[in-house]
């Protein structure tokens, strides 16, 4: 793989319907910056489509492993990502950054004999400046998900690279990704769920956001099965013809060029 800045979402699988049966894969968003490699939230599948991209991404190369939040489709492959980014503990290397509820209490994600393996484990915390080698990246405010949430901005020479995952939208949300060249936005759903209670981001509430935010390139991604339904590319068209800006659906393995 190139050292040229990049973003590679290896899967867009978003709820449990399209994660389960697999029909996009659930893998997590591989990020190339100033020379490191870093894996945002590694879902179900990781491990398996690193290893057969094309050309294949070897997981020692990874730099970094950065967990948004707990939940299973943003953490599963964690561990196995560290066993081998570490070759199974032999070379002690590399970062994971996780909020606080991934690492410590009842519902933390990271086996306890791999952390050792680690170079460093760096707790998140909200709206807060972090460091991966070269590489800059903040953390949002809180999001509204359920499981302590945030969303990842990189700062990389001059440019906002940023990752809006899971969240119920509220406007507190926005000045967070302020001045984002390019916005990954996790669209689950495309109506809102009947019951409003729901902790996901729908159709209207990504045109707001588009609205608000005007990047130069958004990316939707992250699925659930209402939006497979309507077809992502289309809603992408739909809302880039809308808005006037530039909107695409990720799809499995797509590699975006950062300038
Ligand atoms: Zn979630």
């Amino acid at each position: 793989m190139s050292s040229a800045d990049l973003i590679k979402i290896l899967g867009t699988a978003g709820a449990r319907y399209v994660v389960a049966r697999q029909l996009r894969y659930s893998a997590g968003t591989l990020i190339r910056l100033g020379g490191e490699t870093i894996l945002l939230d590694p879902g179900p599948g990781t491990l398996v489509r690193l290893a057969k991209s094309k050309p294949a991404i070897d997981v020692t190369t990874l730099d970094a492993i950065i967990l948004s939040h707990g939940h299973i489709d943003h953490c599963n492959d964690v561990n196995v990502l560290i066993d081998g980014m570490t070759e199974g503990g032999l070379k002690r290397r590399g970062r994971l950054f996780a909020p606080r509820d991934c690492l410590e209490g009842e519902n933390a994600v990271v086996f306890n004999y791999l952390r050792e393996f680690l170079e460093e484990i760096v707790t998140l915390e909200p709206e807060r400046e972090y460091q991966q080698g070269g590489v800059s990246f903040s953390t949002s405010a809180p999001h509204d998900h359920g499981t302590e949430t945030y969303g990842i901005i990189f700062d990389h020479r001059g440019d906002r690279i940023s990752f809006m995952v899971d969240t119920r939208f509220f406007p507190e949300l926005l000045p967070s990704y302020e001045g984002s060249g390019v916005l990954v936005i996790n669209l689950v759903r495309h109506k809102p769920h009947e019951s409003g209670d729901v902790r996901h981001l729908c159709l209207d509430d990504a045109r707001e956001i588009l609205k608000a935010i005007r990047p130069r390139q958004a990316v939707l991604t992250h699925f659930g099965m209402t939006m497979i339904r309507a077809k992502p590319w289309v809603v992408a068209q739909q809302l880039a013809d809308e808005l006037g800006l530039d909107v695409r659906a990720a799809s499995d393995g797509m590699t975006i060029e950062l300038r």
